[in-house]
């Protein structure tokens, strides 16, 4: 549920029963997002939005109205760019290393660059679209190893040093960029 609100913009709320108390986060898009116990009333919801307005603004980075729908559209082309491009890149590798996945996602979390399941599917980050080529062909070669290795053991890098000689370089480049916008 979206509730608007005159300092914050749309802010995000987010009921579930796993919930134990309010907490508040910041979104993708740089909107608030609060996460509360499923049957909290709205009422209540912005009771305490209310008595918490200082901390929020102190400690949280919101964007404001205007730059929370620049963000949107941002995300909205960085998906466009992503979409014509990762699941092409990804099946390039695959093929030429001789790997073979289930499925490709792309996703939009804010700390990672990629995962593999144990169901075989690889999912990359809409974000990579924003490193350099080199990185997100790591983060890729990265991704398909762990297709043989689930974990970070020692065969799991040699077998990513196979295919990406400079990838100590690499994982220590990335850490200059994030993966939220
Ligand atoms: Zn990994």
């Amino acid at each position: 549920m979206i509730i608007k609100d005159v300092e914050f913009g749309e802010v995000i709320v987010r009921k579930s029963p796993l919930a134990r108390g309010i907490k508040f986060s910041v979104s993708t898009s740089g909107r608030l997002a609060m996460s509360v116990p499923k049957y909290t009333s709205d009422f209540l919801v912005k009771r305490f939005l209310n008595s918490n307005r200082k901390v929020i603004r102190e400690k949280l980075p919101i964007k404001n109205p205007a730059e929370q729908r620049a963000r949107d559209y941002q995300k909205k082309q960085l998906a466009k760019k992503a979409r014509e491009y990762l699941p092409y890149r990804l099946e390039f590798w695959a093929k030429k290393y001789g790997y073979s996945y289930d499925k490709c996602r792309l996703t939009h979390a804010n700390t990672r660059w990629g995962s593999c399941s144990s169901r075989r599917t690889i999912s990359l980050n809409i974000g990579l679209m924003q490193v350099p080529e080199e990185l997100r062909d790591y983060v890729i070669l990265h991704e398909l190893a762990h297709l043989n290795h689930m974990d970070h053991s020692k065969a799991f890098w040699a077998e990513v040093g196979e295919h990406d000689p400079k990838y100590k370089m690499h994982e220590k480049k990335l850490k200059l960029f994030s993966p939220g916008l």
